[in-house]
């Protein structure tokens, strides 16, 4: 018996595996929430993705606004902020 349309996730990525481009195309028709179906080396199935804050990141689309925000200077103030509500 051909096990292939078995509920398989991949041992890289942790993600469902889909036998084809094309069952992967569905589910990104059908979800909103997925992005970019992609092919994946490690389990030769196909994954899908979608665009989450980390992969946001990952892009450089909030990468520049962290940067600025975070800061050792940012840091004291707030930790001073925070002090002060704590003495009142
Ligand atoms: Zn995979």
């Amino acid at each position: 018996m051909d096990n292939r349309d078995d509920i398989k996730y991949c041992g890289k990525t942790k993600k469902y595996c889909y036998t084809s481009e094309a069952k992967a195309q569905r589910s990104l028709n059908a979800y909103e929430q997925i992005k970019r179906v992609y092919h994946c080396d490690h389990c030769d199935c196909w994954h899908t993705t979608k665009i989450s804050g980390g992969k946001a990141f990952e892009l450089g689309i909030i990468e520049a606004e962290e940067r600025r925000s975070i800061s050792p200077k940012r840091i004291r103030k707030e930790i001073r902020k925070l002090k002060n509500k704590l003495k009142e």
